[in-house]
């Protein structure tokens, strides 16, 4: 083997601040890098494919959706994960962009919305220790999903943490199980 880049990374183990699945777009990977930043998550587990949340909700094919489960699995054994942030993304061509919705905006948010809560289910069924934070990413920012609706997500808005408290449905979900 030849060196050809000189960096040094850090080399200890570590415990994972989250993993998070998104969309491998590059049109919103400067956003989600800078909402992490500002949610203080450094150490992070990125699951980058193409749909992001999609994988878990509507995926392709049975395969696409162990394997993501597998991943978020091997983040949790392997750093401890207890966060996980499940993302997908305007105009994302895996749902057939913003087109497949005539263009609006509205319409397309709320089938995100369907599908985001849908990734956070599976997850938590899978995962029911973990907290999972749906998000929908806008050209505009990144947008908080709940259950009545998609909230603008302000940076500096204190009860943004608050409102990421693990949801009461946690024990609904386990008592499920
Ligand atoms: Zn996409």
């Amino acid at each position: 083997m030849r060196k050809v880049f000189e960096f040094d990374s850090p080399s200890g183990q570590y415990l994972a601040d989250a993993a998070v699945l998104c969309c491998f777009d590059h049109r919103i990977s400067l956003a989600v890098r800078e909402f992490l930043k500002q949610q203080k998550i450094a150490r992070v587990d990125m699951i980058v494919v193409a749909g992001g949340a999609k994988t878990l909700a509507s995926p392709r094919n049975d395969f696409e959706q162990d394997f993501i489960l597998e991943q978020v699995r091997m983040s949790i054994r392997l750093h401890g994960t207890k966060r996980v942030l499940v993302m997908s993304h305007s105009d994302c061509a895996t749902y057939g962009g913003l087109a497949h919705f005539n263009g609006d905006r509205d319409a397309e948010a709320e089938h995100h919305r369907a599908e985001l809560l849908r990734a956070r289910d599976l997850l938590m069924t899978n995962f029911p220790n973990i907290l999972v934070e749906p998000y929908f990413v806008k050209f505009d920012g990144v947008w908080q999903v709940n259950e009545s609706g998609v909230l603008p997500m302000a940076i500096d808005d204190p009860r943004v943490m608050r409102s990421l408290e693990p949801p009461k449905q946690a024990g609904k979900y386990s008592r499920k199980r």
